[in-house]
């Protein structure tokens, strides 16, 4: 026998929908990529996106159709997702740190019709121009006084074109499972791979994101994304805000620790979220400057493993809650949350951190194993680790177009490429990437965790370890140092700040300091070239 229910799709224009009949007025605040500090609220965002939808069916936009949007957080970016979506088509997200190669191979994969810009990203466009025939045009997210100077061709104006419309547009029909997002993913192997959401999943996703144990977002709460659009669908929050009704700021294309500040004190800021070397940045401004971060409540982080000193410092110096939580693009891409379970509320700070530290347990609709390499379960001991595979209605079940072939197993789990614990009450521990984990005499050692000791030195900013070829463990970890401003600790002060930290066959075989250590488009520490950077040397006790 069916249900009698009504048949209402999933569609995230909904969202859109319901945030300004119920919250019309509540504010979007961005910081303009032209600089100034611009004021919207839902109803408006509601009204322009549907004059953008009408704008780009003049174009020739159609249902299906791919649109590619290299943008900062800002609300015209926005709307334009909710623009492209009424239509039936498919925004697309570009990461503006990728090499030109990248974008290019991305753009041309995905057969973007149009380009959706940021003014700041015309030299990159203009790169690209010749190598990207399909592409019938740039919109350029600014007004006409604004255009910049260029030699592209076909470039629009985004402004121009939403004023030349009314609002009078009702969404173009769709269906729940047609495709409304993509993103492709970073690519540290091979060429990227492309994401492909659809509506269903992504409203799915934001549900569960917002439930109250994971982001829970609420009317009365000023919300930043930090986290660019870009990445992983700024997880979630352009479907999350609007869902709830809160106020948005979007912090456009400054992401140092001062404009970050401005914005959470100015406009009161309860929620943000970003990666580890954002509030890196952050944490070193309020420091710098002995401020305070009188409202806000609770930030997310995730992305890479958050740092022991990061989340002692948030929770004790500023009074701000943790969510440490991990996912990844192909799981739309929130996988865990750090949520305390009863019988947790009782337990000292330092209990609590070592908690948090964990990657956390999984929201409903994820569901999670860990596993030999020969697929046999491992046991939830929080010792033992394994493959960490995932199964969900908002995890990918194949790549654009094919690529990569079959990428679930015979139980339809997905592989995540990360190698985990998960401990009798659920919560999970990355141990790291299972390209990056250390292979020494057989055993593994977790580059992460060492990683998060060695940032509790006092003079250490960032470190990074990898794994150096030893003839007789194969391999042994080497420890990469950026200095605090001013410091300059030496290898032997390291070595005893770690000694009993770490199990001490885990001890880093030598520590090298560094000016900078570099980061992937997505704000993570790139192992790839470091392990270029140093193919070539030698432990010392090899020489
Ligand atoms: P990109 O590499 O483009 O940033 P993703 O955001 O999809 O792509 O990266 C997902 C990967 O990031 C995960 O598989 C995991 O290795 C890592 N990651 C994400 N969150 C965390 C976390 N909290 N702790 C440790 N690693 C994390």
């Amino acid at each position: 026998m069916k249900g009698l229910m009504q048949d209402w799709p999933l569609l995230v224009h909904t969202f859109i929908d319901h945030a300004s009949i119920h919250h019309g007025d509540r504010e979007i605040v961005t910081r303009k990529v032209e600089g100034d500090i611009h004021r919207t609220n839902y109803s408006e965002i509601h009204s322009r996106s549907r004059k953008f939808s009408k704008a780009l069916i003049k174009l020739g936009v159609k249902k299906s159709d791919v649109i590619g949007t290299l943008a900062w957080n800002t609300h015209r970016h926005l709307e334009s997702w909710y623009g492209i979506t009424g239509v039936g088509a498919i925004y697309h997200t570009l990461n503006p740190r990728l090499f030109l190669e990248q974008l290019e191979y991305i753009i041309n994969h995905a057969e973007n019709k149009f380009i959706i810009s940021d003014i700041s990203f015309v030299k990159i466009l203009e790169g690209l121009e010749e190598k990207i025939p399909n592409v019938k045009g740039i919109i350029f997210l600014t007004d006409k006084e604004n255009m910049p100077e260029t030699s592209l061709k076909n470039v629009f104006c985004y402004e121009e074109m939403v004023d030349a419309e009314d609002d009078n547009f009702s969404w173009i029909k769709v269906g729940e499972g047609d495709a409304c997002g993509l993103c492709y993913t970073s690519g540290t192997t091979g060429n990227p791979k492309g994401v492909l959401y659809s509506h269903k999943s992504n409203v799915l996703h934001t549900l569960v994101a917002n439930n109250a144990d994971a982001m829970g977002i609420k009317s009365t709460d000023s919300v930043m994304p930090v986290v660019p659009m870009f990445h992983a669908n700024a997880w979630g929050l352009s479907f999350t805000a609007p869902m709830s009704g809160c106020k948005i700021v979007m912090p456009g294309m400054n992401m140092d620790g001062e404009s970050i500040y401005q914005l959470l004190t100015e406009e009161k800021v309860t929620f943000t979220a970003a990666v580890p070397t954002v509030w890196l940045m952050l944490l070193q401004y309020l420091e710098a400057n002995n401020l305070q971060l009188p409202y806000l409540e609770r930030v997310a982080i995730g992305g890479s493993a958050v740092p022991r000193v990061m989340l002692e410092k948030f929770e004790r110096d500023y009074e701000v809650s943790v969510m440490h939580a991990w996912g990844m693009t192909e799981m739309s891409p929130l996988g865990t949350i750090g949520a305390f379970k009863h019988g947790m509320e009782g337990l000292s700070f330092e209990d609590k951190v070592n908690i948090k530290l964990k990657q956390g347990r999984a929201s409903y609709m994820v569901e999670m194993k860990i596993t030999d390499d020969e697929n046999n379960e491992i046991p939830w001991n929080g010792k033992d680790f394994g493959n960490l595979k995932v199964r969900g209605p908002f995890i990918s079940s194949q790549y654009m177009k094919g690529d990569g072939g079959e990428i679930l197993d015979e139980d339809g789990f997905f592989d995540t490429g990360d190698v985990a614990t998960i401990d009798e009450m659920g919560f999970m521990q990355i141990t790291d990437r299972s390209k990056d984990v250390i292979k020494s005499g057989g055993e593994w050692i977790s580059s992460i965790e060492l990683e998060n000791v060695a940032v509790g030195h006092p003079d250490i900013a960032e470190a990074a370890v990898i794994g150096v070829l030893h003839p007789k463990w194969d391999e042994r970890p080497l420890l990469i140092c950026v200095a605090n401003e001013g410091k300059s600790p030496s290898t032997q002060d390291v070595l005893d700040f770690l000694d009993g930290k770490l199990a001490k066959w885990w001890m880093p075989d030598d520590v090298v300091f560094v000016d900078e250590i570099p980061h992937t488009a997505t704000g993570k520490i790139q192992k790839l070239t470091l392990r270029d950077q140093f193919k070539d040397y030698v432990l010392p006790s090899l020489k």
